[in-house]
């Protein structure tokens, strides 16, 4: 369905979003949505491998020992290829939650590449075999790994908070379908006050300069989205200029970081007057619910 345009917006910005839309069908009819790319931090690569029709997968690897872990990897052969071509040690699968898109390639690349530790927190994800749960600790090479349990999308959803042994300023959080670049997952199996507790207390608490690697190119019509319920915040129009120069390149929006989705996701700022005002409610909780529903409904 062809987005409707944006009143918010500047015309330019509206037209270039549309013509996005139809670029984006010819794409994922030729293949990848998105190029791959590399994220470098001090003490980790992590490996953006786009997937599907608009997932990412993500190959996490410490570079002091070269052991790489994988999230979501719903095409393992696109995985093995980046494991070989890099030449690391794949350990581990992270799953953030169980729908087919994130863990429906488990099974297979356990197959493919048999010894895999399989985490999740979720028994409907295939090939399990590490149980998580909220602050479940683990290492990937010097690679801290802390399990963040933020049901509300799926009940058993978890998010990774990945840190460098000893520097906390290098740290990164795959947050699956729980928190999107300008937005958050649909309430599926949970409640507003899940996902309030999930972006305000457990995500927003995290370090500001954490990097934010989301399992969906959802970020312009997140965007967007966030544009009809703040007109007047600058940090979104900067945000969707930036997104549509990548996208009209054929690259990833990810990652943000959890300072900057502070200052442009509603969903973030469900705390915020302006933000309360659209939703016309007096408190965070009813807000979120208020404009979680109405997003469901958005046609742009
Ligand atoms: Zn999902």
């Amino acid at each position: 369905m062809l987005p409707r345009l944006v009143h918010a917006l500047p015309f330019g910005l509206s037209q270039r979003i549309t013509k996005l839309y139809f670029q984006a069908l010819v794409w994922n009819q030729r293949g990848a949505h998105s190029e791959q790319g590399n994220e470098d931090l001090k003490a980790m690569d992590v490996k953006i491998l786009p997937a599907l029709q608009d997932n990412y997968m993500y190959l996490i690897v410490d570079k002091a020992t070269k052991e790489a872990a994988i999230v979501d990897p719903v095409e393992p052969k696109t995985v093995l290829k980046a494991v070989n071509e890099h030449g690391v040690k794949l350990t581990t699968i992270l799953t953030t939650h169980h729908h087919w898109d994130h863990a429906g390639g488990n099974e297979d690349l356990v197959k493919q590449h048999p010894g895999l530790e399989v985490y999740g927190g979720d028994d409907r994800i295939g090939a399990l075999t590490k149980k998580a749960e909220h602050n479940t600790r683990f290492s990937i090479g010097k690679l801290n790994i802390q399990c963040l349990f933020t049901p509300c999308h799926t009940s058993g959803h978890i998010c990774y908070y990945v840190t460098a042994p000893d520097d906390n300023s290098d740290s990164a959080v795959f947050t699956g379908d729980t928190l999107f670049l300008g937005g958050c997952g649909r309430f599926f199996e949970g409640t507003a006050e899940q996902m309030h507790k999930a972006l305000i207390e457990v995500l927003g608490s995290l370090p500001d300069n954490t990097k934010v690697f989301c399992g969906h190119e959802y970020s312009l019509q997140n965007l967007q989205f966030a544009a009809h319920v703040e007109p007047d915040n600058g940090e979104i129009k900067k945000k969707i200029a930036w997104s549509l120069s990548r996208r009209e390149n054929n690259k990833p929006t990810v990652p943000s970081t959890i300072s900057e989705e502070k200052l442009y996701n509603p969903f973030m700022r469900v705390t915020e007057e302006s933000v309360m005002k659209h939703a016309k409610k007096n408190d965070a909780v009813e807000t979120m619910r208020a404009i979680r529903l109405e997003k469901d409904h958005f046609k742009g």
